[in-house]
């Protein structure tokens, strides 16, 4: 194959974001942000969201689903050039950064259309969102306490209300709120039109659906199973790191692993520019690679990369695909792909005829499940990674040097040395001559980013965790508390806080078990865990406060020892 008859297709002849019938408005937006072509969930739910039908959705955070249901309902509701009075969509979710980050991307992708989004969540100022409610606000994103709120004081009237979307319906579920959703929809028309997104569905949420869809269009990403076989046999690593932190980690990791050639894919255009200006500037040769290049700009780009004249290519998978690359040493996800097989394509890059490869994956804490369903669908185990310290690049550094002083030896012709060694010999110690050489090898290759990278724990900081605490500070709060006993009330950091876990030796239980489930599914370190309790027919385990509701929402979303059980804080605790 010549590279040319492999050059992959351009965004304007893949199927985008215009052939799903999206407004062009919204199509030039996501153009401008970067995004070349739909992810499956958006590939999936846009066009019967379009067609006003309901929507149920299994997706989880990183798929795209916020854009799948953001961008039709965008296009539904658009205003016309009179601003409107009432409220025509109504997105609930479970958090107050959720509702942030909603709002945001609603905004974000609705700005040309003139619509106007407001977050409303508990703990934030009720006047200001008073005064934009009575202005009128188009889209408002809330989580369902104070969406009630409102509801209840007539403040948000949702009689004109023509699309809802549940988002992380089983999270909201899980945090209590049943009641309230069964409430507010009550208070939206009939006729609405409804989208149900949910990570997990538990026949709880199935329950939901059942009585609010009607004759919902199921969407399941990640449906397809992968054929066993075909993915490939790689080293596969992630590392979990905040955002702020990725193109640090990266440049770490990158300068750990010394790959021969590597590919580094994003999810964006915008992020393959900025991905490969800053790598540029850290001293990498990075070329990208996406598909807003002319083929002129793209067999340039791809002819340094074969001449070897540019270590890693930066590319979107559009670009990407039908890249006639034989073998590259390392594949680098800067973001988790939406779906497992975008994930398989991308590492069949590397580990090609019998050569060893390398897949590495950074993920921010949020996009922790995005991995497990990789892992489930591929059946292959991405190993979690501790993103190296200032002292593994120090010794890796080292081992480097030792290689490179190594072969200078065996190449000889080192006369003209001999004679420097020896009169630093007759002053020195000879291994303290050598050793001074080797430190000054060494210190030519240090670079100047040597700070140590913060550990991004999927715990306290990870979004849910996050979100969990946000909203059990809602709960204390409003007026709201008594309906949702079960949300738990803060308690002061640094507290032990034992979890009831509805299953004990009868079902086989072990202490390996509950660890195994805690430290793989919500990602705790197992240093955190403490005591742990079997008895017959349930079991007691130790967790620190700022991580238990993470811990819990973790072991209720999971199964153990094949079954869903019952967890929660447990009633009898002093504490
Ligand atoms: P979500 O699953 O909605 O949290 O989205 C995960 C991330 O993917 C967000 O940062 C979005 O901006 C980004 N994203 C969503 N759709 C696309 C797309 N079609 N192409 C590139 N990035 C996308």
């Amino acid at each position: 194959m010549t590279p040319r008859a492999a050059a992959p297709a351009s965004t304007d002849q893949s199927p985008g974001f215009a052939a799903l019938g999206l407004d062009s408005r919204l199509v030039d937006a996501l153009t401008a942000l970067g995004y070349e072509e739909p992810t499956p969930v958006q590939r999936e739910a846009i066009p019967p969201l379009l067609a006003g039908r309901d929507v149920l959705g299994q997706a989880a955070t990183g798929t795209g689903k916020t854009a799948a249901f953001a961008l039709p309902l965008l296009h539904l509701v658009a205003p016309d050039a009179e601003p409107r009075e009432r409220t025509a969509a109504l997105i609930l979710v479970p958090t107050r950064e959720l509702a942030m980050q909603v709002a945001e991307a609603v905004h974000k992708y609705g700005k040309s259309l003139g619509v106007c989004a407001l977050p409303i969540y508990g703990g934030a100022s009720m006047e200001n969102q008073l005064r934009m409610l009575k202005r009128g606000v188009d889209v408002v994103v809330a989580t369902p306490g104070r969406a009630l709120d409102h509801i209840r004081r007539k403040t948000l009237r949702l009689d004109s209300v023509k699309v809802v979307v549940l988002d992380e319906a089983d999270e909201m579920l899980d945090m209590g709120f049943a009641e309230d959703l069964e409430a507010i929809l009550q208070a939206t028309p009939q006729e609405r039109q409804t989208a149900l997104f949910s990570a997990t569905l538990p026949a709880r949420i199935a329950q939901l659906a059942e009585a609010h869809l009607k004759d919902p269009v199921r969407v399941r990403i990640d449906r397809e199973v992968v054929p066993s076989g075909t993915a490939p046999r790689v080293r596969q690593v992630a590392y979990i790191v905040g955002r702020a932190h990725k193109v640090a980690t990266l440049g770490r990791v990158l300068d750990v692993e010394n790959p021969t050639s590597a590919i580094v894919f994003c999810r964006t255009r915008t992020e393959v520019d900025e991905l490969a200006e800053s790598l540029n500037g850290r001293g990498y040769r990075a070329e990208a690679l996406h598909g807003g290049l002319s083929q002129e700009q793209r067999d340039r780009v791809m002819k340094k990369f074969r001449a070897n004249s540019a270590d890693l290519l930066i590319a979107t998978d559009v670009a990407a695909r039908g890249l006639d690359v034989q073998h590259v040493s390392h594949v680098v996800n800067y973001d988790v792909p939406s779906a497992a097989e975008a994930y398989v394509h991308r590492i069949g890059r590397t580990g090609r005829a019998g050569r060893e490869g390398v897949a590495i994956t950074l993920a921010e804490p949020r996009e922790h499940r995005l991995l497990r369903n990789i892992e489930q669908q591929t059946k292959q185990k991405i190993e979690i990674a501790a993103v190296p310290t200032v002292a593994d690049l120090r010794a890796r550094r080292l081992e480097l040097t030792r290689a490179s002083i190594r072969e200078t030896i065996l190449a000889g012709d080192l006369d003209h040395f001999r004679v420097v060694v020896d009169s630093l010999a007759q002053e020195f110690d000879i291994m303290d001559v050598a050793a001074a050489a080797v430190k000054q090898a060494d210190a030519k290759e240090s670079g100047a980013d040597e700070q140590e990278i913060p550990t991004a724990a999927l715990r306290p900081d990870a979004a849910r965790g996050a979100r969990d605490r946000g909203s059990a500070q809602q709960a204390g709060r409003g007026p709201e508390k008594p309906r949702r006993a079960r949300r738990e009330r803060a308690t002061a950091d640094g507290n032990v806080v034992r979890v009831y876990i509805g299953a004990g030796r009868k079902s086989k239980v072990r202490p390996a078990d509950l660890v195994g489930a805690i430290v793989n599914e919500a990602g705790v370190d197992a240093r955190d865990i403490g005591a742990i309790q079997i008895t017959d027919r349930f079991s007691l385990v130790e967790v620190p406060d700022e991580i238990a509701d993470e811990v819990i929402g973790t072991l209720r979303a999971t199964t153990i020892k094949g079954r869903r059980v019952l967890v929660r804080r447990d009633r009898e605790q002093s504490t």
